[in-house]
């Protein structure tokens, strides 16, 4: 059986990387490899639209964030959290475990923050030099607008730090424009790749407080990854393969075009949310981020049985929730390589499966309403 992942990381490998990385390993100190990490160096730039240096470490997403708050942050750095998932509570609890003080801002599970609540808050504590956000919290399906929450960071001269595992790649982020001065990525999501990198773009502000910073760190020092950066190498042994497999994908995304890329996963993300409601269940976000469509499961929809029936027997991977999400979500996402096929498939799997454990289906119907937002044709009245 073929599988599929729908899941918001890891998510699926395009052949073309795929094989790029089956190639004979190379050696990181030669010239060959230089040539790997230029290349990844500008695509990376192109990414996270900046024009600053864009870290490539070894690790997963979360190792980027402890690197930003190792690296950014000190120990006297009064720190905002806007907490609104998993993803949230992961800054405070970095930031705890190295002895940040924060503040929380909590927002309840499948809301955004919005603007006015940042400032208020900001307002509130007028100490914080520093704001930690989530683009898109993948642990609830939420989208927070990242251009407006850090305009009024920025207003009020706070550093602005973004997770953006699940965002880049797949919404809209423009690092220098936009005023952000930390952004972080993690390879197994949007950008197509195993598990294994992570990446982060600062600013000079944020360049700036590195210089400041009294917190310990070694392996995840952005001051250590900055200088060997600029001699286009590695501190110490990379993941010679996954940058290779990383040059291709980034190849890839460039001859797509950011905005032709942000509109795809747009059109994916209205298909199957247009296909969800069709089938008569409700969308769990408010505000819904392209990554995953987030089904809220009514009573007498099991989230074990649904998924089960989808992997075992359609091969589709999906996702449930987490900590009071639990059995109460199933998380389909469409991020990274995929097509409208795979939306089609994708929704047609997910009909079929729902009529197999009970829930009523009129066959067809929400593979025909996929389709309609993928063939951007007026819905029939
Ligand atoms: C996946 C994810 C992370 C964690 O990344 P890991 O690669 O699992 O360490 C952090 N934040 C968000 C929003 C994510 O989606």
């Amino acid at each position: 059986m073929k599988t599929r992942l729908y899941t918001p990381g890891p998510t699926m490998v395009p052949e073309q990387v795929s094989l790029e990385m089956a190639a004979p390993i190379i050696h990181h100190r030669t010239p060959e490899f230089s040539k790997v990490l230029q290349s990844c160096h500008e695509g990376l730039q192109y990414l996270f639209q900046t024009k600053n240096p864009v870290l490539m470490l070894t690790c997963s997403g979360t190792g980027a964030m402890e690197g930003a708050v190792v690296s950014v942050l000190s120990r006297s750095t009064l720190t905002l959290v806007v907490r609104g998932g998993k993803f949230g509570e992961r800054w405070g609890e970095i930031c705890a475990a190295y002895g940040v003080p924060f503040v929380p801002l909590d927002v309840p599970w499948g809301e955004s923050v919005t603007a006015e609540q940042l400032e208020e808050a900001l307002v509130a504590n007028p100490g914080v030099r520093a704001v930690c956000l989530t683009q898109s919290e993948t642990s609830t399906g939420a989208l927070n607008d990242i251009k407006a929450l850090a305009a009024v960071v920025k207003k009020r001269n706070a550093l602005c730090l973004v997770d953006s595992i699940t965002g880049c790649g797949v919404h809209e982020l423009r690092v220098d424009e936009w005023g952000i001065d930390v952004a972080v990525t993690g390879s197994q999501k949007g950008l197509m790749l195993p598990p294994g990198l992570a990446f982060a773009a600062l600013s000079d502000e944020a360049w700036e407080a590195v210089k400041r910073t009294d917190l310990p760190s070694y392996y995840l020092s952005f001051a250590k990854h900055r200088k060997s950066w600029e001699k286009t190498t590695t501190p110490w042994t990379p993941a010679i393969t996954l940058l290779t497999g990383l040059a291709r994908a980034l190849e890839m995304i460039r001859s797509e075009g950011l905005e032709k890329l942000w509109e795809r996963h747009q059109t994916m993300a209205e298909a199957m949310r247009q296909a969800v409601r069709t089938l008569g269940l409700p969308l769990f976000p408010r505000v819904p981020a392209n990554v995953q469509t987030v089904i809220a499961l009514p009573d007498g929809l099991d989230y074990s049985r649904l998924s089960k029936q989808l992997f075992n027997v359609y091969g589709m991977k999906t996702a449930g929730g987490q900590d009071q999400l639990t059995g109460k979500i199933l998380r389909v996402a469409h991020l990274g390589y995929l097509d409208d096929g795979d939306i089609v498939a994708g929704v047609s799997f997910l009909e079929r499966a729902l009529a197999d454990v009970g829930w009523k289906v009129n066959s067809g119907e929400a593979v025909a309403a996929a389709q309609r937002v993928l063939s951007r044709t007026p819905a029939a009245q």
